[in-house]
């Protein structure tokens, strides 16, 4: 008995799928109508190997929207009648075009079959079409076809029997749209799901996409559905949320998102004999994404960011630390002087989480320009630069969206590696994320490149530290990829959505939705962080001193020089004495080859485990508490005057340096080794990344400080 199957032909109009359904069918064929609507059907049969196949010619369109009744009655075929196979018709001259259609089917998630016809005319236009790379993008078998001399028929007829006997093995792909559009669809998806009857005949990713792109016909389907009121008050936010951060309809955007996924497959597949360009985008884009320029434009751009946000955010800075030692002076005025109380609000809190609040415009400002090169569409551009690079260490430019997310926080970047569906790629890319420089540690750089470099040099020393922290996580991950996750990298498309004006609002709420969590942290974390080390640096409050100061004191009544001098002291020795102070003179001895061989420093490195802020909390808890003279100075000012026990300065622009690399690449903050368990499921990846993050940013330090002095630098 031969076996049936259903093959269904879609393409656009004019692709020559009446051509490939004579040449499969022969004579074979007859013409109906669609049920209910006047919209000719054609089908007919053949034989072919031990099947009995019958082949239904669609309509042909576009794309599947629900505007034109071609499509709707193309569509519902294919959803309804669940033909086993579709073979959607592609003019291989007109590629970008005719894939629009093919990505809608993926989204549907149907089995699908591509075939390349008028292969005959791409040729003789110049085109080269990367087959295998093709396919693999689109995680569909794809076979070139010439309709009209029957090549690539019979194979395709193969393809379709490999693809329904479950021969292929393809990992398909769809859209993914954006990070924004992608929570969207998450959301709606998620009020979907609860209709189980629903769910069953259409993929819910699907409906959800058509919801936002305001589909009537699904719409109406979602009026009989018992969850209508949830999933319409959903959509409703959505489409909200989506116009006003675009300032378009989400229905355009999705359109974009496709053509971009296009845009990206066809740059990696095709090539030109010679250019045709078209829009603006593809102007502008044959230079930001040119072989040789992409990677200096894109070097030079992050450079400009980095100088930006130093230059507007100075003033800023200044005000805010202003504001802190005005509120510092006040409270101290106000609170019992000597009191627990009155040390643990000026020091531990104003001096503490202050420190940590100065850096809120930078960080600000730092998100906004992010957001610009984000919105305006440029970021997608820079990962398709970087895929090249990422190719030959392994991995692919998916991989480097997640670590440019990685230079605001390491959270939201370490989850967005979930979109790599490749298990090694992702345990690779999260396990190197940690090297790209958050936002958290930026005040700890503005800190030191403040007070140890010339302002000119600001914004470069900046940039070096985030070129580094690139550089030792594609080394990283290298070596990874090479000894720990072995195999090649799975294919994957960089999308290049057009370039868009971003919208003020947009700007504004990218900017908020990063920097509130900073605030977040110091209201939260970075408090308990440095309320925990006041205690450590003021505990035992009553030390055994050397000397009986109480007594000396009164002694040297009146004599106001010596008396300051004594409390000085004093202040000094209780604090060497405290838990913190032996905490830290335990471990600086680590710290001494890589130059910053101090205590207070020490303290400050174990409290970045809990957040990389509170390195500099710490300082400045530390410094106001040891400064019981009344000439306060600055956090930046007391790092400079910082002496050796031998009296030289602790500090020079090589240890400062040495000690910003060695806080860039050491240790992931808490939440991040959290988020490493959580996203790996298991505890052996996050210890894992403690550790060896910390080895590498201690022999990196060390090659960075001991290289300076072999080369006279640091004096
Ligand atoms: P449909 O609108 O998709 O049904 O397209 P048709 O099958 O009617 O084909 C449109 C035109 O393209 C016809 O003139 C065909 O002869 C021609 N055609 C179809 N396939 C090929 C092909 O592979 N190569 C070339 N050069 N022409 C083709
Ligand atoms: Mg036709």
């Amino acid at each position: 008995m031969a076996k049936k199957l259903t093959i269904a032909l879609a393409g656009n109009p004019n692709s020559g799928k009446t051509t490939v359904f004579n040449a499969l069918t022969g004579a074979h064929q007859h013409v109906g109508n669609y049920p209910g609507v006047t919209v000719e059907k054609k089908e007919g049969t053949l034989k072919y190997r031990d099947y009995e196949i019958n082949v239904v010619d669609l309509p042909g369109t576009y794309s599947l929207t629900a505007y034109s009744i071609d499509e709707i009655v193309a569509r519902n075929f294919v959803v309804e009648e669940k033909p086993d196979v579709i073979i959607d018709i592609v003019d291989a001259s007109n590629l970008e075009r005719n894939l629009y259609l093919a990505t809608q089917f993926m989204e549907l998630g149907v089995p699908l079959v591509i075939a390349l016809n008028m292969s005959d005319l791409a040729e003789r236009q110049g085109l080269k079409i990367d087959r295998d790379n093709l396919s693999a993008l689109l995680g569909t078998p794809i076979v070139f076809t010439v309709a009209t001399k029957r090549k690539g028929i019979n194979e395709l007829l193969d393809e379709a029997i490999r693809l329904v006997e479950g021969k292929v093995k393809l990992r398909r792909t769809t859209v993914s749209y954006g990070k924004e559009v992608q929570e969207e669809i998450r959301k709606i998806e998620e009020t979907l799901i609860k209709d189980k009857r629903l769910i069953e005949k259409y993929p819910s990713r699907w409906l959800a996409v058509k919801l936002l792109e305001n589909d009537s016909e699904v719409t109406k389907r979602i009026k009989e559905s018992p969850y209508f009121d949830e999933i319409s008050a959903a959509v409703e936010r959505s489409v909200a949320h989506l116009k006003g951060i675009f300032g378009d309809e989400p229905e355009n955007i999705i359109a974009e998102g496709r053509y971009g996924f296009i845009s990206g497959v066809c740059s990696e597949t095709v090539r030109r004999t010679y250019e045709i360009h078209h829009t603006i985008s593809d102007r502008i884009d044959k230079v930001l994404i040119n072989r040789i320029l992409g990677l200096p434009i894109f070097l030079g751009l992050m450079w400009l960011v980095f100088k930006f946000t130093f230059k507007a955010s100075e003033p800023l800075v200044g005000w805010v630390e202003a504001l802190q030692e005005w509120l510092g002076n006040l409270l101290e005025g106000i609170l019992p002087e000597g009191s627990a109380i009155q040390s643990l609000v000026v020091d531990g809190i104003v001096g503490g989480v202050g420190s940590v609040l100065t850096f809120v415009p930078i960080i600000f400002l730092l998100f906004l320009a992010m957001s610009v090169l984000e919105d305006s569409g440029y970021m997608a551009r820079a990962a398709f630069v970087m895929d090249r690079l990422m190719h030959k260490i392994g991995l692919h430019g998916r991989s480097f969206i997640p670590m440019l997310l990685g230079f605001g926080c390491n959270l939201p970047a370490i989850m967005a590696t979930r979109t790599i569906e490749d298990r090694r790629d992702r345990l690779v890319t999260i396990l190197v994320n940690p090297f790209m420089s958050c936002g958290a540690r930026l005040p700890v750089y503005t800190l030191f490149i403040g007070a140890f470099f010339a302002e000119r040099m600001a914004g470069t020393i900046l940039f070096s530290l985030y070129i580094l922290g690139i550089l030792v996580a594609i080394l990283m991950a290298k070596i990874f990829r090479k000894y720990l996750f072995k195999g090649p990298a799975a294919p994957f498309v960089m999308e290049l959505p057009p370039y868009r004006l971003p919208t003020l609002k947009g700007l504004l709420i990218h900017m908020w939705e990063r920097g509130s969590v900073y605030l977040k942290k110091a209201g939260t974390i970075i408090f308990a962080g440095c309320v925990l080390v006041w205690f450590l640096s003021n505990f035992p409050w009553n030390p055994k001193y050397s000397k009986d100061y109480e007594v000396l004191i009164k002694q040297t009544e009146g004599n106001e020089e010596v008396v300051s001098q004594l409390e000085n002291e004093r202040a000094f020795e209780k604090l060497e004495k405290s838990y913190a102070g032996r905490l830290g003179r335990t471990i600086a001895p680590i710290f001494k080859p890589l130059g910053f061989n101090d205590w207070k420093i020490s303290v400050g490195l174990f409290g970045g485990f809990i957040a990389k802020e509170i390195v500099v909390g710490t300082l400045g808890t530390l410094h106001s508490i040891g400064e019981a003279d009344e000439e306060s100075e600055t956090l930046r000012q007391a790092l400079q005057n910082e002496k050796r026990s031998d009296g030289s300065k602790l500090y020079n622009p090589l240890v400062a340096f040495s000690l910003m690399v060695f806080v860039l690449l050491y240790i992931p903050c808490v939440a991040s080794i959290a988020v490493i368990k959580r996203e790996t499921n298991s505890w052996k990846w996050p210890i894992f990344a403690a550790f060896y993050t910390t080895a590498v940013a201690w022999i990196v330090a060390f090659i960075v400080y001991q290289g300076g002095r072999f080369f006279g630098l640091g004096g």
